[in-house]
C-alpha cells in the first residue's frame, strides 16, 4: 500500500512537472522554435572544423533536447594568441549542419560586419557576448546593423556585475525593433575566490526580471561553472529560480576543444544532464500548500517589519554618535571599530546558524549607510 502511495505520488508529481513545463517555456513559445522543455541551446564554444560542427550537430539532434544549435565563429578572447575563431567559413559549415539536421543555428556577433555575414548565411539567432555588452558603442553599432531585421537577439550580461549596462544593451535592440529579445545570464567576473569561473550573482537576474518582467532570461551554466562538475548544479539553480531556458556548451570531444575545454560536455552527457534536471512549477496549485505558503509569508512579513523598526532605531543612535563626533572633531570612519563590529556580528550570527558571508555583506551595507548618515550630519554643519 505504501509502495502504491509513493508511486501515485510520483505520477502526480510528474503531472505537476509537465504542467510546470508548459508554464516555463511560455515566454519563448511564440518565437517559432521547437518547444522543448526547458528551452535549450547547445553546441560547441567555437566552430573548429566542418567535421566537428556536423558531428556535434548530428549528435545533439539525435539527443532530442536542444531547440537551437550554437557555435562561436568569431571568439572575443581576453588575451591575444588564444584561438580567435575560424570566421565566416564556420557559417558555411553551420548552414550545412542546419540543412542536415534541421536545427536552427545561433552564433555570436561583435560588430556590424559580423551581422552582415550572419544574415548572408541564413543564421537564425544571434547573441551578444559579455565582452561586447560592456561597450555601448559596439552594442549600438550592432543594433544599427539590425534595424528592420527580424532575428532573435540574446544579450549576455556584461563581464562585471552592472545591471545598467545589461538593460541598456537590451533597450538599444528594442529601440531598433528587435521583437524576439532575451537576456542570457552567464555570470560575472570576480576577484574573490569562488568555485565558479564567473560568479552567478543570481540577484542581478532577479533585478532584471523586476525591471523587464516580460523579457525571457536564459542561463548559460557553462560560463558560470567553468568546469563540467558544476554544470548540473548551476543548471538546476537556473530552473529553481524559474529562468526561461539554458545555453550549454557541447562538443564531440570536449577535452580537445580549442576554447573552454574544461566546461564543455559531450552530446550524451548533455542528455543525462537534461534528464536529471527537475523543472519545478512557479506556484503551488494545491489549496493546502498555497495556504501553508501564505501563512509562512505572513510570518515573514511581520519579521521583516520588525527588522525595519530595529534598523530605524539603530540609525537614530547612529545620528547621535554622528553629533558627538562632530562636536569632538572625531573622524567618522574608524577602522578599529569596523573590525570589532564585523567580528562580533559574524561570531554572534554564526551561533544562530547564519551564513558568515551573508553577515559580512549585510553589516557592510548597514555600516556603509551609517557612515553616509554621519557624513551628512558633518557636511550640513560645514555649509
Ligand atoms: C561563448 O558563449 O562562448 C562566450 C564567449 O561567452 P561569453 O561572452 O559569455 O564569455
Ligand atoms: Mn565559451
Amino acid at each position: 500500500m505504501r509502495h502504491l502511495d509513493v508511486t501515485f505520488a510520483r505520477i502526480l508529481n510528474r503531472a505537476f512537472l509537465v504542467n510546470a513545463a508548459k508554464k516555463h517555456s511560455s515566454k519563448l513559445a511564440s518565437w517559432g522554435f521547437t518547444n522543448a522543455e526547458p528551452f535549450l541551446i547547445a553546441g560547441p564554444c567555437s566552430a573548429e572544423s566542418e567535421e566537428q560542427i556536423l558531428q556535434t550537430a548530428q549528435q545533439i539532434k539525435a539527443g532530442g533536447k536542444a531547440s537551437v544549435f550554437r557555435a562561436g565563429a568569431w571568439k572575443p578572447r581576453t588575451r591575444p594568441g588564444s584561438f580567435e575563431g575560424i570566421g565566416s567559413v564556420a557559417l558555411e559549415w553551420m548552414s550545412r549542419a542546419k540543412a542536415e539536421t534541421g536545427l536552427p543555428m545561433a552564433t555570436e556577433v561583435a560588430n556590424a560586419w559580423h551581422v552582415e555575414e550572419v544574415l548572408k548565411h541564413g543564421i537564425d539567432m544571434i547573441w551578444i557576448g559579455a565582452r561586447t555588452t560592456v561597450n555601448p558603442f559596439y552594442v549600438q553599432e550592432i543594433a544599427n546593423a539590425l534595424q528592420g531585421v527580424d532575428i532573435p537577439v540574446l544579450v549576455k550580461n556584461p563581464l562585471h556585475p552592472e545591471l545598467g549596462l545589461w538593460v541598456g544593451a537590451i533597450e538599444r535592440f528594442d529601440a531598433v525593433g528587435i521583437k524576439r529579445l532575451a537576456a542570457i545570464h552567464r555570470g560575472f567576473y570576480t576577484t574573490k575566490p569562488s568555485p565558479f569561473r564567473n560568479e552567478p550573482h543570481w540577484d542581478l537576474s532577479f533585478e532584471l526580471r523586476a525591471r523587464l518582467p516580460e523579457l525571457p532570461i536564459l542561463c548559460d551554466p557553462s560560463h558560470i561553472a567553468g568546469k563540467r562538475a558544476l554544470l548540473q548544479q548551476v543548471a538546476q539553480t537556473a530552473m529553481d529560480i524559474n529562468l526561461d531556458g539554458l545555453m550549454i556548451e557541447t562538443h564531440i570531444t570536449p577535452d580537445k576543444a580549442l576554447s573552454d575545454a574544461e566546461q564543455q560536455v559531450t552530446p550524451s552527457a548533455l542528455v543525462t544532464l537534461m534528464d536529471n534536471l527537475v523543472v519545478k512549477q512557479e506556484d503551488a496549485e494545491e489549496e493546502t500548500v498555497l495556504k501553508k505558503l501564505q501563512d509562512l509569508r505572513l510570518v515573514i512579513d511581520d519579521i521583516d517589519h520588525e527588522l525595519i523598526k530595529s534598523l530605524s532605531k539603530r540609525f537614530k543612535h547612529v545620528e547621535e554618535i554622528g553629533n558627538i563626533k562632530l562636536e569632538d572633531h572625531i573622524t567618522i570612519f574608524q577602522i578599529k571599530r569596523w573590525f570589532e563590529m564585523m567580528n562580533d556580528r559574524k561570531a554572534f550570527g554564526a551561533k544562530y546558524d547564519l551564513d558568515v558571508e551573508f553577515l559580512h555583506e549585510l553589516f557592510s551595507i548597514i555600516h556603509k549607510y551609517s557612515v553616509k548618515k554621519q557624513t551628512e550630519i558633518v557636511r550640513k554643519d560645514a555649509f
